[in-house]
């Protein structure tokens, strides 16, 4: 099987996770997708204001008719940091004979050399660099991937992606400010975000 891992703060998920995930899943042909919720990202500094378990049962019912996508807590049981490869060890593990890929957004691509042990996680996954409008192009993937990881160039994939410009911080100072996020948020998302007075 060819299976996708998406990580994120999803805080809340969104309308733009929604067709990234869509896409991807359909773009790289992926039997299942992965949907990862982190404890605390290393990558963003800032703290989350929602619980894990709010962030998980709000991901469970944006993806709940999608039999292909899978939330895992993974993360928020393990808490602390939340380490792409460490992750990406214990997903090997639980599927040692499926293809495995990680996806990121371009912007994380050119600093994927900086992350923890990144030998360890081209060992264990491929990253795929979702890119809008081939801001990245195969060359500077391929040139970027001989720099850093000589050899290891097949290991990174990319998959073209046009985003919608949506953000959780811009949902979060909606609904603070009373606004509406209607189209920008799933229905049912937006009815538990009402029902537990989040982002308030
Ligand atoms: P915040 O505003 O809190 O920083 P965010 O909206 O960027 O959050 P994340 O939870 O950080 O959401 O997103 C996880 C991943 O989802 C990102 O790394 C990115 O790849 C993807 N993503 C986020 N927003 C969009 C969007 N509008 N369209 C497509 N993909 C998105």
């Amino acid at each position: 099987m060819r299976i996708g891992i998406f990580g994120g703060t999803f805080d809340p998920p969104h309308a733009g996770h929604k067709k990234y995930a869509d896409e991807v899943r359909n773009k790289l042909s992926l039997d299942n997708l992965i949907v990862i919720p982190t404890a605390a990202p290393p990558h963003k500094q800032k703290k989350t204001s929602t619980t894990a378990e709010d962030r998980l049962n709000m991901l469970g019912l944006l993806f709940e008719k999608d039999s292909g996508v899978l939330v895992s807590d993974m993360e928020i049981a393990r808490g602390g940091r939340s380490y792409t490869f460490e992750t990406v060890t214990l997903l090997r593990e639980q599927y040692p004979d499926d293809e495995l890929i990680f996806i990121l957004g371009s912007d994380m691509l050119l600093s994927f050399h900086t992350w923890k042990n990144p030998d360890v996680i081209l060992e264990k996954v491929k990253i795929c660099a979702v890119t809008r409008d081939g801001e990245i192009s195969k060359k500077m993937l391929g040139e970027y991937a001989e720099k850093h990881f000589p050899g290891k160039k097949e290991r990174f994939i990319i998959c073209d992606f046009e985003p919608i410009e949506i953000s959780s911080t811009e949902i979060r100072e909606k609904v603070k400010n009373g606004l509406s996020v209607e189209g920008l948020v799933d229905a049912q998302v937006m009815e538990y975000i009402k029902e537990k007075e989040l982002y308030l």
